[in-house]
């Protein structure tokens, strides 16, 4: 089992040190945990080198593989010196400006990941089903599946796809109040991921603390069921290397 997705006190929204998820990712006998800070926290140079050495510190010291990352905004990508995501094992690209409408939202995505730059520099797309995070909206999400939403993810899918980048499950919003709403989203992406041809997933827990990271470990099994996903769906990055199970 592995975690992708993973928030220490090098992001600014959490306040876990990195020795304490690895202390519970051991417990709960992962075989790997990265380390997806939010990407502001690079622009302090300092700060940056000594998130890679505490990272390259513990690597070799346990069992488990951990792994430096960074959850890049797609917006932000253009201010990114590439140098930097070369010291990471990769990049998981994020998109986090809510528009009017979903279907706005993910035009706009579509947008971002239409640009190469931005493509290039990104190993997997963090929670696709970001827009059900806002309650509102999951409510009225379903009555808004139509046809122009569909042909919008199928694109959104397709270049993923095309471009063999991992499709994230991210696991936070189905343990929030909206569970149906984005269990039946992931459900129907999964589905047009694999007919496209997509193979790659990998698992985010998106945890900002160790409860959140308990509790993706103990439902962990229930939604994977729910998403008819199996472990070994699941891959990792080394070096922006695809690693399966
Ligand atoms: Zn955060
Ligand atoms: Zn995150």
């Amino acid at each position: 089992m592995n975690d992708c997705h993973v928030h220490s006190n090098f992001s600014f929204d959490s306040d876990v040190p990195i020795k304490s998820y690895v202390e519970s990712a051991i417990q709960y006998e992962y075989d790997a945990i990265f380390f997806t800070e939010h990407c502001e926290f690079i622009e302090n140079n300092k700060f940056f080198e000594n998130y890679i050495k505490e990272i390259e510190q513990l690597k070799y010291s346990h069992t488990l593989f951990i792994g430096a990352a960074l959850e890049v905004d797609l917006p932000y990508i253009e201010r990114i010196d590439k140098s930097i995501l070369k010291k990471l094992d990769f990049s998981l690209g994020s998109f986090h400006q809510l528009a009017q409408s979903p279907l706005e939202y993910y035009i706009n995505l579509l947008d971002k990941l239409s640009d190469k730059d931005i493509l290039s520099s990104i190993d997997a797309l963090a929670h696709i089903d970001f827009p059900l995070r806002n309650d509102d909206i999951a409510r009225t999400f379903m009555k808004l599946y139509n046809s122009d939403f569909e042909i919008i993810l199928y694109r959104i899918l397709k270049k993923l796809v095309d471009s063999n980048k991992v499709l994230e499950i991210n696991i936070s919003n189905l343990e929030g109040n909206e569970t149906r709403a984005s269990m039946i989203f992931y459900c129907n992406i999964i589905q047009k991921y694999r007919e496209i041809g997509g193979k790659y997933f990998c698992y985010g827990s998106d945890s900002h603390s160790l409860a959140d990271f308990r509790l993706s470990y103990i439902n962990r099994k229930k939604y994977l069921d729910s998403l008819k996903l199996n472990e070994s769906d699941f891959v990792i990055f080394k070096k922006h290397k695809i690693i399966k199970n």
